[in-house]
């Protein structure tokens, strides 16, 4: 199986080529200089930083929206979640999966391995394949630290940066604070398009090494593409996330001509539908 991985990459990879020609070189060189530097000046966290953020990030994000109150639901996404981080590039962080309780239809990742989907995106799902594809997603976020990388950007327009570097040399309070909450900005911002599309590609790749049909994150992308962009369940999905018909056939493109290796790759429909069935399907949230 992995004989295969580099040739979805090296595809993945020359899609990437006529961006950079068409790239006009108009800047100010000076201005490039000085932004370069300031943003290599600022020290990369550690690994126990990135975690200890991501926590922090984490806990206001389950503020907004708390686990669904279903051990057996919980337990069976972490599973899941478990063994596709196991194949990633980063299996030794300390990963965690959790469903939130919200009709929203959303799906995403802290710092250090932090893991959400909601239940409103799990209702929209077919099989344990398409659930491992938007686990994967998630997890290449993790791997290559796109939300940190966006907060460390950040610094170039004045937001949480220089707390990030400082925090990196001196773990003080107030910047930690800082970040977290710069962190917690970022899901209602959203990511750079470029790190969407990247964990579309990644996380084809990755679903694949775990074993499941690596077909399963399009089929959601074309679920989502066909959801009523005026559904308030998907506004805030639609509003962090580049297109989600740009990206199936960003995706699509990047996995041409090896659909037949995959043809035997399991969906995993029935353990997922009954799981869905008894565990979702008939709940009900709780009143507040
Ligand atoms: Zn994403």
């Amino acid at each position: 199986m992995k004989i295969r991985i580099p040739v979805v990459l090296l595809l993945a990879a020359s899609l990437c080529a006529p961006a950079a020609h068409a790239l006009k070189l108009n800047f100010d060189v000076d201005k490039l200089k000085e932004v370069t530097g300031k943003f290599k000046m600022l020290k990369e966290p550690s690994e126990a930083d990135e975690i200890e953020i991501g926590k922090g990030v984490a806990a206001n994000l389950l503020g907004a929206a708390p686990p669904v109150n279903d051990p057996a639901l919980q337990a069976y996404v972490n599973r899941i979640g478990q063994w596709v981080a196991m194949h990633s590039e980063r299996p030794d962080l300390p990963w965690h999966f959790a469903v939130l309780d919200t009709n929203g239809v959303n799906a995403f990742a802290t710092p250090g391995g932090y893991v959400f989907i909601t239940r409103g995106m799990l209702l929209r799902m077919r099989d344990e394949a398409e659930l491992a594809g938007v686990l994967a997603h998630e997890v290449s976020h993790v791997v290559e630290k796109h939300a940190l990388k966006t907060m460390r950007k950040g610094a170039l327009a004045g937001l949480a940066g220089d707390a990030l570097s400082s925090y990196a040399e001196k773990k003080g309070k107030e910047e930690f604070t800082k970040i977290v909450s710069a962190g917690t900005e970022i899901y209602a911002r959203g990511l750079d398009k470029e790190d969407e599309f990247a964990a579309d590609r990644a996380g084809v790749v990755i679903a694949a090494r775990a074993g499941y049909d690596p077909y399963g994150l399009p089929s959601v992308l074309q679920t989502l593409a066909s959801i009523n962009p005026q559904d308030d369940a998907v506004a805030l999905m639609f509003k962090t996330h580049p297109d989600s018909g740009t990206r199936l056939e960003l995706v699509s493109n990047s996995m041409e001509g090896q659909i037949d290796q995959f043809m035997d790759y399991p969906r995993v429909e029935s353990r997922f539908s009954s799981m869905i069935k008894s565990h979702i399907a008939g709940y009900k949230p709780v009143q507040k």
